[in-house]
């Protein structure tokens, strides 16, 4: 039999497809790429930026492109898939506990099944979150008002898990045992609605502090009667067994509150972690191990304090199980519509335009409404250039300046206690500018409109109006025309 002999024409023909496929999957990455495009901080609402994460930015994304950017690195990426791969674990813990525990027939298990969907909800919630909050500024409130809810109903589901099998034998029937869960509850709402008022919050370290708190004070409420086990314990006993998994559960998560807090590594080299490795990732990595550590002790005591716990007599009222925690659910999902309705009226910033400023855009022919409000120091100045645009700048007491228009609008530009200048525009119109305290001024125009600016403090200076309204300022060589 004569073996095949490999001829320079074969070896020839063979790389040369190799080299074309390696071309056609270039060519398929390159244009993946450019259909998730990353931005910078610097093209972005200081609201919408991460302290020291510089680059990987998505904003305005379809929801196709949330997905594709699932498998790009973007500066959420690993925070998705921190909390997306612990999802799937816990639903699969889920299905195998409730295939062979009495999960849902057994009152004494009741506790258990709850937290156990506390558990699975709030990674979920959170790369949910983090994944669709760049599609829209409004997107970017539900998203992150609803993780806030399922991480609040995750404090509900541990405080009730822990006096379910945890609680120490010395609290049973006091006032503190029948305190614990309506403090809980309470606690569980209150940390919702103090971590959605952090959203409004203008300043960012403040904001932090008070999410922070909010979550905190569950934390340490539902902690303390197992720390008082912890400390009372007697190590050779039974009841100790689970204690490894509790005093580890508390040091991830004083790991993952350090990270949180202090926002290192990324603070000493800024731009350097903004993929992978940030703070935010580490504290969903360090939390969802705790989470997991919470989870083991939990089954541990309840599988061994059973006997003794049925003995005594504690088995935690259904009513905490199959009332309450949908009663909280429900309450969770109110509060989230509530503080959606809530957003323009508290945030000041909010545009539903979109979470970026555009500092230096280059459009033609659109209707561009991304002049957020912006706080300085992003200004959309100078290099603004649009043919046929429609423009919605709002700004907080910084610039609209040197936007060049032709054949359009420059309008509705909402400045406070700043400046709405030199708008160049060539038969279009400039109007509904809207200032405090600032300046409008020097808009040359051509076979145009400066209409309904509306001054306060200010100075409308060398332009062509109509229906100017000003209080204490100068309208300053101004041609007035009748509409
Ligand atoms: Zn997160």
């Amino acid at each position: 039999m004569k073996l095949p002999v490999t001829t320079p024409i074969m070896l020839w023909s063979g790389s040369t497809y190799v080299i074309s496929r390696l071309k056609e999957v270039r060519r398929e990455i390159t244009r993946n790429c450019k259909a998730i495009p990353l931005i910078k901080a610097e093209q972005l609402t200081e609201r919408y930026r991460e302290r020291a994460i510089i680059g990987g930015y998505r904003a305005n994304y379809s929801c196709a492109q949330v997905v594709l950017s699932l498998f790009h690195f973007t500066n959420e990426t690993v925070n998705i898939w921190t909390h997306l791969i612990p999802t799937i674990y816990f639903a699969w813990k889920f299905a195998w506990l409730s295939s062979t525990l009495p999960l849902f027939s057994e009152a004494y298990m009741f506790p258990l099944a709850c937290y156990t969907v506390t558990a699975i909800l709030y990674p979920l919630a959170s790369c949910m979150a983090h994944a669709f909050s760049c599609t829209s500024p409004m997107a970017t409130y539900v998203c992150f008002f609803l993780d806030y809810g399922a991480l609040a109903l995750y404090s509900w589901g541990a405080a009730l898990v822990y006096y379910a099998y945890t609680f120490p034998e010395a609290a049973f029937n006091t006032w503190y045992a029948s305190l614990f869960l309506p403090i809980a509850a309470v606690n569980c709402i209150s940390a919702m609605m103090m971590a959605c008022f952090s959203r409004f919050v203008q300043n960012q370290s403040l904001s932090q502090t008070l999410r922070l708190l909010g979550f905190i004070l569950p934390f340490i409420w539902d902690s303390i009667p197992l720390i008082y086990r912890l400390l009372t314990c007697d190590a050779g006993s039974d009841s100790c067994e689970s204690f490894p998994f509790h005093v580890r559960q508390f040091i991830y998560v004083s790991i993952a509150l350090f990270f949180y807090a202090s926002h290192i590594p990324e603070i000493f080299a800024p731009g350097c972690f903004d993929f992978i490795g940030h703070s935010h990732n580490l504290l969903h990595l360090f939390g969802i191990i705790g989470t997991h550590e919470q989870i083991q002790g939990a089954m541990i005591d309840m599988s061994v304090r059973r006997g003794p716990l049925k003995d005594i007599g504690w088995i935690v009222s259904p009513a905490w199980s199959y009332l309450v925690t949908p009663g909280l659910l429900v309450t969770i999902i109110v509060l989230t519509l509530i503080a959606t309705q809530l957003v323009d009226h508290l945030d000041p910033f909010y545009s539903s335009a979109g979470p970026c400023c555009f500092c230096s855009p280059q459009p033609t022919n659109g209707f561009i409404k991304l002049h957020d409000r912006l706080p300085v120091p992003c200004l959309p100045s100078d290099q603004s250039k649009y043919n046929n645009a429609v423009i919605n700048g709002m700004v907080k007491n910084g610039i609209v300046s040197n936007s060049n228009n032709k054949n359009g609008i420059v309008s509705d530009s909402n400045n406070k206690d700043g400046i709405v200048c030199n708008f160049h525009s060539k038969d279009g119109i400039v109007g509904n500018s809207n200032t405090r305290n600032g300046v409008v001024s020097n808009s040359n125009s051509k076979h145009f409109c400066i209409a309904n600016c509306n001054l306060t403090n200010g100075i409308i200076n060398n332009s062509i109006t109509s229906n100017p309204e000003h209080k204490n300022g100068y309208i300053n060589q101004y041609e007035k025309k009748m509409q």
